[in-house]
């Protein structure tokens, strides 16, 4: 299924820029994965606008969420403190957090996803659907009508609070627990398994275990074992780079701004071929964090070595029984 949501829970790839558009207060938002096709455990849309457009203060009862920048800037107010995102910058917006943002790049884009609610419905409930896929000229705010009605899909618009200092919210590492938080790019948990560099943006304690998310980085390499997941959804989103995936018997390549969905079951493989290879991944539920820390070592540098390290997959195949991965194939050479 290429470059259209099957409307059921099934795998599909989307080319950048395609899906569904919605046009929500001066954004154009385009959804790349909805509760049909994730079987409830996310949703997901790329929100592209103009200077000025902005979705007010709010908070979620139930719906945790998170963003990553993918262009230009955007002011994110986090319980009443301002960061401005950069490309690649990723934010934590745990339920309960009061957030809105307001964007700053005359062309800017970002990615958001939420699970554990409804938030993620907002571009059906209060958008119109988009003509074109150009960005609007007009920034229109949401209506006091449309705020409130946004209550049906757990969205709760508050007074505007006063600011605080800039920056406060941000980390170089994850929190323990489900605080709100903002790590600027190339921050987050760093881990090494021979020529891959993995980044943890979230971990299960962030999300109350209902997803994890991680960013790989690694040279032109070999394709990775085929394998599948039982009880997991993996998604791909090329940032940087090239890559080839294998996915219900395709060849896919993917670029920047290319996801990829592969629930459940799905055999699946991918291959870097670029010089230099970047992408974002968000497991649901987030069950599979072990799997990285069993096969990884802690790592001080910020993008892969120059000589790959130790590849514990023996680590792997000794945990293999408590680990949600059914290799198809043999393991790779250490
Ligand atoms: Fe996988």
């Amino acid at each position: 299924m290429i470059n259209e949501l099957p409307g059921k829970p099934a795998p599909y790839y989307l080319k950048s820029g395609h899906g569904p558009r919605r046009v929500v207060a001066g954004h154009l938002v385009t959804r790349i994965a909805r509760a049909e096709e994730t079987g409830g455990l996310f949703d997901a849309a790329v929100w592209s606008a103009g200077r000025g457009a902005e979705i007010p203060l709010h908070r979620h009862k139930h719906s945790n969420q998170a963003v990553m920048v993918l262009a230009g800037q955007l002011d994110l107010n986090l319980e009443g403190r301002v960061s401005r995102l950069s490309p690649f910058d990723f934010a934590s917006i745990p339920a309960g957090t009061v957030h809105g943002h307001r964007v700053h790049g005359h062309h800017t884009r970002f990615l958001e996803w939420t699970t554990g609610g409804d938030a993620g419905k907002l571009p059906e409930s209060l958008g119109d659907p988009a003509e074109t896929s150009a960005v609007p000229a007009d920034i229109a705010t949401l209506t006091p009508d449309q705020q409130s009605a946004a209550g049906t899909i757990d969205t709760h618009f508050e007074a505007a609070s006063s600011a605080s200092p800039a920056g406060a919210h941000t980390r170089t590492t994850p929190p323990a627990g489900p605080a709100p938080y903002v790590l600027e790019s190339g921050e987050g948990e760093r881990l090494i398994a021979g020529d891959q560099m993995f980044t943890f943006l979230a971990h299960q304690g962030n999300t109350g275990g209902e997803f994890i998310t991680l960013t790989t980085r690694g040279p032109k390499g070999d394709r990775i074992p085929r394998h599948f997941h039982e009880k997991h959804t993996e998604c791909f989103f090329c940032l940087e780079g090239a890559m080839t995936m294998w996915a219900f018997d395709e060849e896919i390549a993917l670029g920047p701004g290319d996801f990829l969905h592969v629930p459940a079951g799905t055999i699946h493989a991918y291959r870097l071929d670029a010089p230099s290879n970047n992408f974002l991944g968000i497991l649901a539920p987030g069950l599979f964090e072990p799997f990285f820390r069993t096969l990884c070592d802690p790592y001080p540098g910020y993008d892969f070595p120059a000589q790959p390290w130790p590849f514990r997959f023996d680590r792997v195949v000794a945990a293999l029984p408590s680990l949600d991965l059914r290799l198809v194939e043999g393991p790779p050479r250490p």
